[in-house]
């Protein structure tokens, strides 16, 4: 990780999220993103679709309007 810019937090609790990381992510305007946390630190990502079954955000596609991975698809496959 890199640090990319740095923001003062507005009363508001709002902070503009620097162009350098909206173009580093690919994002824009009404985009969704994710925010995380550990006990010190959070991380802003890009948001995707999450797998219905594992929560993997990874190779996601619809299946019967829910989503789901490619690694669940194949084991759902694999036990029919
Ligand atoms: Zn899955």
């Amino acid at each position: 990780m890199r640090i990319i810019g740095v923001r003062r937090i507005e009363l508001s609790g709002r902070f503009p999220l620097p162009k350098e990381a909206r173009s580093e992510i690919s994002i824009q305007h009404d985009d969704h993103v994710e925010f995380f946390t550990d006990q010190d630190n959070i991380m802003i990502m890009k948001y995707r679709e999450r797998c219905c079954i594992c929560e993997e955000n990874f190779d996601v596609t619809d299946f019967k309007n829910r989503h789901i991975c490619s690694e669940c698809l194949d084991g759902i496959i694999e036990k029919c």
